[in-house]
């Protein structure tokens, strides 16, 4: 199982954390229920672990761990852009962020009238940054996908775990509403790529992360 030893020197923590926006108009947008706290808690871990933090969070109600840097951003495309920017001299890097899938594809200038039963938003797809990342991910690089999935778990995030070219996925179930999106607990499931399989019983999502970065980071 790949692993990374903290003794050696600093290591450079990459996560990115929270939901992105992508906007229809100059009122409304499009996101989901990440709170980010998954995210900041694995932030406040790698700190206390003695790491150099670096996290890209999109827009969320959260203040960022003391000793963190932080960089805020909104859209899918400038999450990928500030991941690429820090990826190079990241050792580690966690994907905790609910990237959208789809932005929409003409950002409308004026407020949308509702005149019409029916509206249709054309949608396109944004880059996946993970499996971008796996691709140019160096030998020592150790790169942490995220998976939240409502059926099929396992063999969805296996897959995500080979295709993505990740060395660890974190599973959890988002269908179950007291773990999960914006709660303060989580239950996860650890899948590395040589097989292994840790589970974690639902406890504080800041519990948690020590855990994650303790299994990852010895
Ligand atoms: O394939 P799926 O989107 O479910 O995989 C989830 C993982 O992919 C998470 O780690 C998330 O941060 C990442 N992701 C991404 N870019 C996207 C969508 C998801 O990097 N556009």
């Amino acid at each position: 199982m790949k692993k990374i030893s903290i003794k050696r020197r600093k290591l450079h923590i990459l996560i990115s954390a929270g939901p992105t926006k992508e906007a229809v108009d100059p009122v409304r947008y499009l996101s989901n229920h990440s709170s980010g706290k998954m995210g900041y808690a694995l932030a406040e871990a790698a700190v206390k672990k003695g790491c150099g933090v670096t996290l890209v969070s999109g827009p969320t109600a959260l203040k960022a761990p003391r000793g963190v840097c932080l960089v805020s951003v909104t859209t899918a495309l400038e999450m990928r852009r500030a991941l690429l920017g820090h990826f190079q001299k990241a050792d580690v890097i966690f994907m905790v962020a609910a990237v959208a899938d789809y932005r929409v594809a003409k950002i409308a200038q004026q407020k949308i009238k509702k005149k019409s039963e029916t509206l249709t938003l054309r949608l396109i797809k944004n880059p996946d940054i993970l499996s971008e990342l796996g691709r140019r991910k160096k030998p020592h690089q150790i790169l942490v996908g995220f998976a939240a999935e409502t059926n099929k778990h396992l063999s969805h995030a296996r897959k995500k775990l080979h295709t993505k070219n990740l060395d660890w996925i974190v599973l959890n179930d988002v269908a179950d509403q007291k773990i999960g999106f914006g709660s303060d607990d989580n239950a996860v499931t650890l899948l590395s790529r040589t097989g292994e399989k840790i589970i974690f019983k639902k406890q504080s999502k800041k519990k948690l992360a020590g855990k994650i970065i303790r299994e990852i980071m010895s």
